[in-house]
């Protein structure tokens, strides 16, 4: 049994990451300050002795007096439209946040694990994106609070390795997707899967010919929960390495949800990158790790879950309507 603290917990990422580390008998002490995750995500956790929760801005500071096997730094904004609406709170999660979260493992000897993201990649010039490649990255833009954020806090991680031989491991997440994303966060799943639940045009930015890869949370937390408990140092990207276009995703979320919906076209926000994809080359080699939800899977699995958060009229499609979640 270890105990592992876990920052940013009451997120969508982090409070899956809670539940498999507590099934699995780990000790989890989560911090959180609600900005972008929610209460409701940890409620069926606090029950167990294993968990515990403590409210906190880490950018000012981890409160842990006690010792820890394990760090793993989640706090921070993810969805651009939450970024964009925080840019100084996310500079300073990544940055602070992070310094603090670093101290916090190199005071208890534990590893650490940073959760990156493809976004330090940018606009990529590489295709498919491997760890190798360095990024291109707009630096001062509008998204670069949260792109240089998490670029200053895998430099700064290193830093921590070199210096002070902390047990440091970098993952780079990419579009991540699942049940209790919130369905209002902007995130192209959450809104089209939110948009088709309730008859409304699905949001297409641009012509939609932008791609990313959708990993399941599920996988995600698996290749989490292998890399915390290796040594290795990373990079290393998690992220599903099947390819869909933006249009595609909508076309996919009407058809699995049944709905009417319609789509349009809004305007591509700023230095939205044109394409993702993973190369999980490192991650299969070193972590044994690979998804194995498929987009269709998991689709279903997230719209059953926003249709019980929004409360909705019960769905058109056959095989929604006939399996309920309990
Ligand atoms: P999320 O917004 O649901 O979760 C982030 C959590 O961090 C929230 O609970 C929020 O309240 C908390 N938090 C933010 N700033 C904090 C602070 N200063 N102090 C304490 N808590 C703070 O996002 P998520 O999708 O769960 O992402 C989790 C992590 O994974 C983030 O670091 C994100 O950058 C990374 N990531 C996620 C994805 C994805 O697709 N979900 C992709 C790449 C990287
Ligand atoms: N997107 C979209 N409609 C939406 C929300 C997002 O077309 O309602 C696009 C967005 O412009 C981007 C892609 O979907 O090209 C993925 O966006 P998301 O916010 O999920 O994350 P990103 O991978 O850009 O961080």
């Amino acid at each position: 049994m270890s105990r592992v603290l876990v920052t940013g917990g009451a997120g969508f990422v982090g409070s899956h990451l809670c539940e498999a580390l507590v099934a699995r008998g780990d000790e989890v002490i989560c911090v959180d300050n609600f900005c972008t995750g929610l209460r409701d995500n940890i409620v069926d956790l606090e029950s167990s002795p294993l968990f515990s929760f403590r409210l906190a801005d880490v950018s000012k500071g981890v409160p842990l007096e006690e010792p820890v096997d394990a760090v793993v730094h989640l706090a921070c904004p993810a969805s651009p439209p939450d970024y964009l609406a925080m840019p100084l709170e996310t500079l300073a999660v990544t940055s602070r946040g992070t310094e603090a979260a670093l101290e916090s493992a190199n005071r208890w000897n534990a590893r650490f694990l940073l959760a990156s993201t493809s976004e330090v990649y940018g606009e990529p010039l590489v295709h498919p994106q491997s760890e190798q490649y360095w990024g291109n990255v707009h630096c001062t833009g509008p998204r670069s609070v949260y792109d240089e954020g998490k670029r200053f806090a895998e430099a700064l991680t290193m830093a921590y390795r070199r210096v002070h031989a902390v047990n440091t491991g970098i993952v780079r997440i990419f579009n991540t997707y699942g049940p209790r994303m919130r369905p209002e966060d902007g995130r192209v799943v959450s809104n089209f899967v939110a948009q088709a639940l309730k008859g409304e045009p699905l949001t297409v930015y641009g012509d939609g010919s932008q791609t990313r890869s959708f990993c399941y949370v599920e996988d995600l937390v698996a290749g989490l929960v292998r890399m915390l408990d290796s040594d290795e140092s990373g990079p290393i990207n998690l992220g599903n390495p099947i390819e869909r276009t933006v249009a595609e995703l909508a076309e996919l979320v009407i058809s699995i949800t049944g709905s009417t919906s319609t789509i349009v076209h809004n305007p591509l926000p700023v230095d939205d990158p044109s394409r993702r994809r993973p190369d999980i080359t490192l991650a299969t080699t070193l972590l044994q790790w690979e998804p194995t939800v498929g987009l269709e899977d998991g689709l279903e699995r997230c719209a059953k879950w926003t249709r019980q958060r929004l409360d909705l009229m019960p769905l058109q499609s056959a095989f929604l309507s006939s399996t309920q979640v309990d």
